[in-house]
Formats: structure tokens, C-alpha cells, sequence
């Protein structure tokens, strides 16, 4: 059985006109799996029932098997999802003001081993299909309150979308596309680590926003916390960024990870605005989260205030981001896709 939420919307064309139908079909049945968020065949009761039939002999519509849903008194909610090989993934929905985001994963782990990503340090399983990526926007809609709508998407979840470029890029094109989910580029955000051939194939063919994990200053430091930057060093990741499409008005946001100690100084600041030069950028600075076995401790608050005065004073727009959900482990680099495991039973993995 094919999942009817593993096809773009020229993939069900193609589907379509194997079967010998007409290309109209195509667009009802899209129409169907992602307006209408049908959850079988039988519901789409504009296709005729002969089309429905032979769909039903080849096609499913699959969703995912959300094992645990979490909601913070801030009103983030995080949900476990298991995938049909019994991988684990997490989402999460974060309301702020009038927006709510949906933070969405793109695998089962994370290869780069980021030292300070709960993630990273687990491990990696797979990249996620094209319906496990859509199926988080499904199993989010379905936690929803009256009223709620999700305005963004932010792939910034599990793992490193731009390693899993195809699936993820397939995944934008339904994300935007007026006939599927229907959200305008400017709400859709993908963050990286920093792969720079992937940043430069994204700048080409697709008009999403983009962030980019900085996370350090220094190469030296930078190949110490996130190992993907002795393949991608500093300074050829800038080099990406400064050729990054901004059609104007599109600003990258450069997410940092103060890590006490590590990266928060003011010499770090400092060389921070050298970086950016040339960069229409924001700055997102999101305090270490810690989890148990951690190596780092989050920075003190003064040393937060200090590193965004600065950044602020040079003329970049900064903030510092608020940890949302943290009484249920929905913060930045805090997922982890396992289930029913105690705190204190992860071993420190990593180096
Ligand atoms: N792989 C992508 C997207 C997922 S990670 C990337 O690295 O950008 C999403 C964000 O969480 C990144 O900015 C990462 O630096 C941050 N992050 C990871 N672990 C964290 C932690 N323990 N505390 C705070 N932020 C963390
Ligand atoms: Fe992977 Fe991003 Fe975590 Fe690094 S921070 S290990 S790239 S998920």
C-alpha cells in the first residue's frame, strides 16, 4: 500500500495518470489529503466511486501513531510520535502572542553529534519520509483548541533537515503550496547546522526562510561543540550566508547557544559582529537548555544581557529566546524521541 500523504502534488499526478485518469482527479484527491485532511478514501466523496475503488486496491492514507502528547502551563504542547518502524520522533507547538509554530523533525536522531544537543548526543536512526513529515502537521492539527490555527512551521526539531534535503524539500513544496497546506514562504523556516552545500542548494530553489546554528565564534570552539564545522568551517558557512537569496527583505536568523563559559564572553560578542558583517541577519540567543548527563552549564544572566546589549548596540536586531515548555522538556535541543525513559537513565554519551 502507498500512503496518499507520501506524494507531492506532481507525484499524484503522475500517480494519477498511471491510472489512466485525468490530471482533475489529481487535484481533487490533494484537495482531499491535504485541505480537507481526509483520513480514508471512502471520504472523498467528489471522486467517483469507481476511482475510489481501484485508489483503495493500491493507496492509504497513513497518520502517525502519536504515543504521548505533553502540554506546558505556557500552553507549548509536545507530542511523541512512533513511526512504523518503531522509530520515535517529537513536535511541538509553540504559541507566542498571536503566532503559533509548529517545530517539526526531520529524523529519527541527529548524525552530527552536536556535544550540547540532547539529540545530537542519541544518536541517528533515519531521515523521515515525506507523510512522517507531514504527518506532524496532521497529528498537530488534531491537538489544536477551538479557535487555533498554526501561522509557522519551523524545521528545528530532530535532526538536520538539510540532510535529509529531498524529503525536506518535497515537504516545503506542500507546505507552500497553495492546493496543500497553504502557509506563505515568509512562515516557513528551516534551521541548520550549517552545511554549507546544502545551504547554497536551498538558496536556489526554494524561498524559505533560513536559520543557521552559529553556536561559536572561534573555529577552534566551534569544532570542539558542533564536529560538522571542521567539514564546514566558519568561515566558508559565512561565505554561504552572505550568498543566501535575500530577495530584499529575507533576513537569516543566526541562532547561538550560549554555553557558559564557552561562548558567552564579550570577546565573543565582539568577534561575533565581525562575523556578520555583510549578513543581513537577526540573532536569536537561546540560553544553554540542560538535560541530565550535559557537559555544559547554561550562562549566567548577566553574561545573556551583556551578549545581546552589545550585538543590539552594533545595530543587530537580537533576542534572547525564551525557553517555552521547559516544565515538559519541549525547549530547544531537548528532544529526544525516546518513551517512558527516566531522566536520570540517559548516560552521558558523547564526548
Ligand atoms: N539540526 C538543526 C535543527 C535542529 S536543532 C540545527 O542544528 O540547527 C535546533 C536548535 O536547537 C539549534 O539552534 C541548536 O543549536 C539548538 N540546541 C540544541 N541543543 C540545545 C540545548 N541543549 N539548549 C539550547 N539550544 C539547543
Ligand atoms: Fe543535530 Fe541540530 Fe542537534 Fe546538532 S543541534 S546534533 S545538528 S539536531
Amino acid at each position: 500500500m502507498k500512503n496518499l500523504r507520501d506524494f507531492t502534488y506532481e507525484e499524484l499526478l503522475e500517480e494519477v495518470r498511471g491510472l489512466g485518469e485525468k490530471p482533475y482527479r489529481a487535484e481533487q484527491v490533494y484537495g482531499w489529503v491535504y485541505r480537507k485532511c481526509a483520513t480514508d478514501i471512502d471520504s472523498m466523496t467528489d471522486v467517483s466511486k469507481a476511482l475510489r475503488e481501484r485508489l483503495k486496491e493500491s493507496y492509504s492514507v497513513e497518520g502517525l501513531k502519536v504515543l504521548e502528547v505533553k502540554s506546558s502551563f505556557d500552553g507549548t504542547r509536545k507530542f511523541l510520535s512512533e513511526l512504523s518502524d518503531g522509530s520515535r520522533i517529537e513536535s511541538v507547538l509553540i504559541p507566542e502572542g498571536d503566532r503559533l509554530t509548529l517545530c517539526v523533525s526531520s529524523q529519527a536522531g541527529c548524525a552530527l553529534g552536536c556535544r550540547f544537543c540532547m539529540t545530537g548526543l542519541s544518536g541517528f536512526t533515519r531521515n523521515l519520509t515525506l507523510s512522517e513529515l507531514n504527518g506532524q502537521v496532521f497529528a498537530a492539527r488534531g491537538l489544536l483548541n477551538e479557535g487555533e490555527t498554526i501561522t509557522n512551521v519551523v524545521l528545528m526539531g530532530m535532526g538536520e533537515p538539510l540532510n535529509n534535503y529531498d524529503n525536506v524539500l518535497r515537504f516545503v513544496s506542500i507546505l507552500t503550496d497553495g492546493r496543500g497546506f497553504g502557509f506563505s514562504h515568509n512562515k516557513v523556516t528551516l534551521s541548520t547546522a550549517g552545511l554549507v552545500p546544502g545551504i547554497r542548494r536551498l538558496g536556489a530553489e526554494a524561498n524559505i526562510n533560513l536559520a543557521v546554528s552559529l553556536n561559536a565564534t572561534t573555529d577552534e570552539v566551534r569544532d570542539r561543540v558542533m564536529p560538522v564545522n571542521k567539514k564546514y568551517p566558519l568561515e566558508e558557512l559565512m561565505d554561504a550566508l552572505r550568498g543566501y537569496p535575500h530577495n530584499g527583505k529575507k533576513h537569516v536568523t543566526i541562532e547561538y547557544v550560549m554555553l557558559a563559559n564557552v561562548n558567552d564572553s564579550i570577546e565573543d560578542a565582539k568577534r561575533l559582529i565581525k562575523l556578520l558583517r555583510g549578513i543581513p541577519c537577526k540573532v536569536n540567543l537561546i540560553p544553554f537548555n540542560p538535560f541530565p548527563g550535559a557537559r555544559f552549564q547554561a550562562p549566567e544572566n548577566h553574561m545573556v544581557s551583556t551578549f545581546s546589549k552589545i550585538l543590539q548596540d552594533a545595530g543587530y536586531f537580537t533576542i534572547v529566546r525564551a525557553s517555552k515548555g521547559s516544565d515538559i522538556q519541549a525547549a530547544c535541543g531537548q528532544l529526544k524521541g525516546r518513551y517512558g525513559e527516566e531522566e536520570g537513565e540517559r548516560d552521558s554519551a558523547g564526548g
